[in-house]
């Protein structure tokens, strides 16, 4: 089966079966065969068979032993899937649903289609999340870079019925408070990374876009007067939307905010309309999940579920030191 035709009925109908599952797996996290993952040694490995005739049959399914350091491994250790009772073959269309929907999918839906606990799809989307992390970039963005700020989350309610009996009107908090600001910085053309930052100032922005944004990149934002202060070494130009500018054209250069607008408003319906209430403690995760989808955008659903399932592995170090519960 091609990549790009893997769909929802194709996994169903074909991986169903937990050792097509792990077949499978195996077939993409391994190309050219098995790698060790306690030595490191390639195609050096044999499957250990369970001894049925002996009564033996403590060896699991799926395990391999490697010829050179003589210790015993799965496809699944050292991955997001490690340790897991889930069946591979539910992770596989958990994959696959988080993957290609364009607004992502709740833990609540997941717990219903794939009848899992309502934990333990809290749990598989949040590691998927974690496998769809992209590593720092080797190499800064160039170009045209469209960066903006937006905030997310729960709004408290504000204006005059906000006011408690003794409270004085000065007393009241901003409409803002409660929302966290995201920053994100979009190569047109290209790539979208986006961070949480506690507040949005220059200070805090500043090592963002030193480490992400060579020297020599066009920068376009709208009038935000904190990233100008922070773009002073960068060709910057921005777009006036409180004077209801959005598209200006400049030397042949198309100088607006929209490719990143576009972004947040993807962000925005599914934060708000599909994770409803996303605690700032996760909310990097979810930035990870719509920056992927987002960079995979010119590929298949198929094609981009499997790029999630490579980026599985070396991964499960870094959850134990994350804030997911046990
Ligand atoms: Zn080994």
């Amino acid at each position: 089966m091609e990549s790009k035709d893997l769909n929802l009925v194709a996994l169903a109908k074909h991986f169903s079966d937990e050792d097509k599952a792990r077949e499978f797996l195996e077939k993409q996290r391994w190309p050219e065969g098995p790698i060790c993952p306690h030595c490191g040694e390639l195609n050096n490995a044999y499957r250990l068979q369970p001894k049925e005739s002996k009564k033996d049959k403590h060896v699991r399914a799926g395990v391999w032993k490697c010829a050179g350091c003589r210790e015993q491994f799965t496809v699944t250790v050292g991955t997001i899937f490690a340790d897991s009772h889930i069946p591979l073959s539910k992770w596989l269309l958990a994959f696959h649903l988080l993957c290609s929907s364009k607004k992502g999918m709740s833990a609540h839906q997941l717990h219903r289609m794939l009848k899992v606990t309502y934990r333990s799809a809290w749990f598989m989307a949040h590691r998927i999340r974690y496998a769809m992390s992209q590593e720092p970039l080797s190499s800064k963005l160039r170009g045209v870079i469209e960066i903006d700020e937006t905030y997310v989350g729960g709004k408290i309610r504000t204006g005059p019925q906000s006011v408690k009996p003794g409270q004085r009107p000065k007393d009241r908090i901003s409409g803002y408070d409660n929302k966290a600001p995201v920053v994100s910085v979009l190569q047109r053309g290209g790539r979208v990374q986006s961070m949480h930052v506690q507040r949005v100032t220059a200070e805090n922005l500043r090592p963002v876009i030193a480490q992400m944004v060579a020297e020599d990149a066009h920068i376009m934002t709208d009038s935000s007067t904190v990233l100008a202060g922070v773009l002073k070494c960068h060709k910057h130009d921005q777009v006036n939307h409180k004077a209801k500018e959005y598209v200006r054209h400049e030397d042949g250069l198309c100088i607006t905010t929209n490719a990143i607008e576009g972004y947040f408003a993807i962000l925005k319906r599914g934060i708000n309309g599909v994770y409803h209430h996303v605690g700032k403690q996760h909310l990097h995760r979810y930035l990870s999940e719509f920056d992927f989808r987002y960079n995979e955008r010119h590929v298949t659903d198929g094609e981009r579920t499997l790029a999630a399932i490579k980026q599985t592995g070396g991964k499960r170090l870094m959850l134990r030191d994350s804030q997911l519960p046990n």
